[in-house]
């Protein structure tokens, strides 16, 4: 860091150009009122609702024995060369952003679950998963399909369930370590049929049937269905 010939090392250097772009002019005049109170002893008023005669300011900095801009000379803090270039120096009061990358940086792979829905909990509070967003699930979906079917049920709240395609309920009694395979309402005629869902999926139609709406199922295998477009020449 550079010095000033007494040997004043800044904690903080500025680009000139940041104060223009976050128009933080005040900040000057501050420095500058702030340099002449360090040396008068006084404490002066700097804020932005009193206007400032900069000119009387300049008249005292000069009568202290500095610069009227309160530009200083200061040395390469290495090499001891005097640096050929006007610097500001003054002491301005400061606060830090204590925004660091370790306290966001976050990250888990077995979160849990809420007791309703089984999905994980959100919020790094409480030890929960990470939020997939539109834009996050948008670059998903274009790279890998797969990935984004693990995170979205796999990693979340996927599950297998079973119905009874022959009277389109899920009304089934399924161990498949005992083979059994029942229906309560076919009995032995069942044709049970197991499918990937989500468990906030069942719970709607858990919540339906609670509101005495029944929901028919059927089952049919995927297609992919191949939408031609049309010849526009
Ligand atoms: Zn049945």
């Amino acid at each position: 860091m550079p010095t000033t010939k007494d040997g004043i090392i800044p904690n903080i250097i500025f680009n000139p150009l940041s104060l223009i772009t976050r128009m933080t002019t005040g900040v000057i005049f501050e420095g500058m009122m702030a340099k002449l109170a360090a040396h008068t002893g006084t404490c002066p008023e700097a804020t932005m609702f009193k206007k400032l005669d900069t000119d009387n300011i300049a008249d005292m900095l000069e009568a202290y024995g500095f610069n009227r801009n309160g530009t200083e000379r200061l040395y390469n803090g290495m090499t001891g060369e005097y640096m050929d270039a006007e610097i500001f120096i003054a002491p301005i009061m400061y606060q830090t952003l204590q925004k660091y990358t370790i306290d966001t940086v976050y990250s888990n792979s077995i979160s849990p679950t809420d007791a309703m829905t089984r999905q994980p909990l959100h919020g790094k509070k409480l030890n929960g998963a990470l939020k997939a967003g539109a834009m996050e699930t948008a670059c998903m979906s274009v790279s890998s399909i797969n990935f984004l079917s693990e995170k979205i049920s796999e990693h979340s709240d996927g599950i297998e369930d079973y119905i009874c395609t022959n009277c389109g309920t899920r009304r089934v009694v399924v161990n498949e370590d005992d083979g059994t395979y029942s229906c309560s309402n076919c009995g032995d005629m069942a044709n049970i049929t197991k499918f990937r869902t989500s468990h906030s999926s069942r719970l709607f139609f858990n919540e339906l049937a609670g509101m005495s709406c029944g929901v028919m199922y059927h089952a049919r295998k995927p297609v992919f269905e191949v939408v031609e477009e049309e010849d526009t020449q």
